[in-house]
Formats: structure tokens, sequence, C-alpha cells
């Protein structure tokens, strides 16, 4: 038997009733990452709900950069896979594993969550039903990066830990960060990483490396950029005025007033920026060769029209 991990309990509204699992129904656990690099557990649960017009969030559970592990439907079918929604369960992890690397918290947390629903679940035999999204539909999802032999390889420890996580409720309105040290690079642990995934909050990609609690030229780089576009002394050392815009809640995001391409000259703007820091590349604010590579790969990795260009239906992909 495994110990429960600490599991975050969440305050997510659903619409309607959410109909409860049976667990020894329960075959598979099945893993994924999300197609944003930034989205918290509110955004996806306000995506699921409001754009796909689920009940929300289609995850049982999900697992932040950090390790924590948060609520989703719980012991209710959920909405992650099609036609398995009644005898799986769905995990998802932040990020986007095509592009950014699966955290050490979350192996570790998602090492102890499967660990426990593997206890909890007797159909649930072993790490062999331990799968990603991609072994039973059409996706790339969990993503190359999602780190499955680590997980299972955690899984079969003899005593799985409950991942060490100091729980933090989710952030809705973006301002409730503990401490917030002057940091600067070289600096590491976790006000590291709760600055890096505020970062991600306000848009600004960390697409090597993501929240990894370390403070790198990645990190400073995206922290200059931020501080230049607010206005900020541009040192990339995050102290108090730094951190004060970061934990405001992230401006309205851009809108969409025209079509993004190749052009000659070419296209530039703030528009471009928004679109360079969402797709991961260097938002210098101009739209040439390698921006576009990047949407085209953005748009492939969402099921979008594959054509580089950012008309109205990769605007809204990308931004609502
Ligand atoms: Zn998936």
């Amino acid at each position: 038997m495994s110990n429960k991990p600490t599991i975050l309990q969440t305050d997510l509204r659903f619409n309607g009733t959410l109909t409860p699992l049976q667990r020894n129904r329960i075959t598979k656990l099945v893993q994924h990452h999300m197609a944003s690099q930034t989205w918290d557990i509110n955004q996806v649960h306000a995506f699921h709900r409001d754009s796909n017009r689920w009940a929300g969030i289609g995850y049982n559970w999900w697992i932040a950069f950090d390790g924590t592990i948060y609520q989703g439907r719980g012991w209710h079918v959920g909405a992650h896979v099609s036609g398995f929604n009644s005898t799986t369960l769905g995990i998802g992890y932040q990020g986007d594993f095509t592009k950014q690397a699966m955290t050490e918290a979350q192996v570790e947390a998602g090492a102890a969550l499967n660990a426990w629903l593997m206890s909890e679940c007797p159909n649930v035999r072993s790490v062999a039903d331990i799968i990603g999204h991609r072994d039973l539909a059409p996706t790339i999802c969990p993503g190359p990066n999602f780190r499955m032999d680590d997980l299972k390889n955690a899984v079969n420890q003899p005593n799985v830990q409950n991942p060490v996580v100091t729980p933090t409720p989710p952030k809705t309105g973006g301002t409730q960060v503990v401490t917030t040290p002057t940091i600067r690079r070289g600096s590491n642990g976790a006000a590291v990483g709760r600055m890096q995934n505020r970062l991600m909050t306000h848009g600004y990609s960390l697409p090597r490396f993501g929240a990894d609690n370390d403070f790198g030229a990645e990190t400073e780089n995206a922290v200059r950029a931020f501080q230049r576009d607010k206005g900020l002394t541009v040192d990339g050392i995050v102290g108090p005025k730094t951190w004060a815009e970061l934990n405001k809640a992230p401006s309205n995001q851009p809108k969409y007033s025209r079509l993004l391409r190749i052009a000659s000259p070419m296209m530039r703007g703030e528009d471009v920026r928004a679109v360079q820091r969402k797709v991961g590349v260097n938002a210098d604010g101009i739209y040439g060769p390698q921006t576009e590579r990047a949407v085209r790969s953005y748009q492939a990795t969402h099921n979008l029209a594959v054509d580089g260009m950012v008309g109205p239906q990769t605007w809204v992909h990308m931004f609502r």
C-alpha cells in the first residue's frame, strides 16, 4: 500500500454535477501534458469549462512544476481521453513537454500519486498500466520530454515517498506569493521557482528548463525582457520592484489586429512579440523565419491548420 500523497483541494467550480467513478472499473492511469507552457490549474480549468464547454477541468488530478498535486475532478468521471473516461484516471502535468522539460518535482509527485492510485484501484495491477494519452489516442501527449521511464522506476521503489511540497493555494488573483527575496543569476530554490512560474504566467516562456528552481541564463533573459516591457530597470535581478510587477495579475492579453506572417519588409510589433513569447523564440518583435517555424510547430502540436501564419484561429488558440 502506498500512502496518500499531499493533495491540495481546490475550490474550482464545475458546471453541472460530476459523476462518481467506480474504483474497481479503473484499469489505466493516463498521463497528460498541457497544450500550454504557462497555464496554471485555474487557466486549464477555465479553458476546459468555458472554451471546451465541459463541466470544468478534464483531469482527475493535476501536478504543477513545483510538484504540488491539485485535485481536479478527483474520483469523478473525467474528460481527458475519449471513450475511456470511466475506466481510466487522468493526471495532467503543467507544461508543454514538446518544448519544456518535466521537472524532478513533477516526476516525484507523479510517482507518489500514481503509486497511491495503484493501491486504491484493484485493477490497476502494475506500472505497465501507467500510460500516456498517446497510448490510447492519436496525439503527441504527454510529449517527448515526459519522463515515463523515470516515473515508472520511481513508482517501483519500495517506499515511494510522499513528495515534499509546501502546498500553496491556487493563485486566483495572482497575488499570493509567500516570500520575495532578492534573487539573481546563480540563485536557486523555491523562491526562484515561484518567480519562474510568475514569469510564465505573464507569458514569458522558459522553453528549455521551465520552472526548475535554478536561476540561469534562460531565466535571466526572461527577467530582462519582463523588466524592459514593464519599464523597470533592466538589470536581470529580481528585487522588490520586479517582484511587485510579477505578482500583479497578468495584463490583458494582446488583441488580434492583423494577420501575422512572413512579409517583406518583415512585420514588427508588440503582437509579434507576444506570439514569440508564446511559441518560445527570442522575442525581438520581428516576424522572421525562426518565428514562422515555431508557429508551424505550435500549430502542428495544437491541431491547427499548419500555415506558419497567425490568423484569428491561431491567435485565439494562443491567447484566450
Ligand atoms: Zn492528453
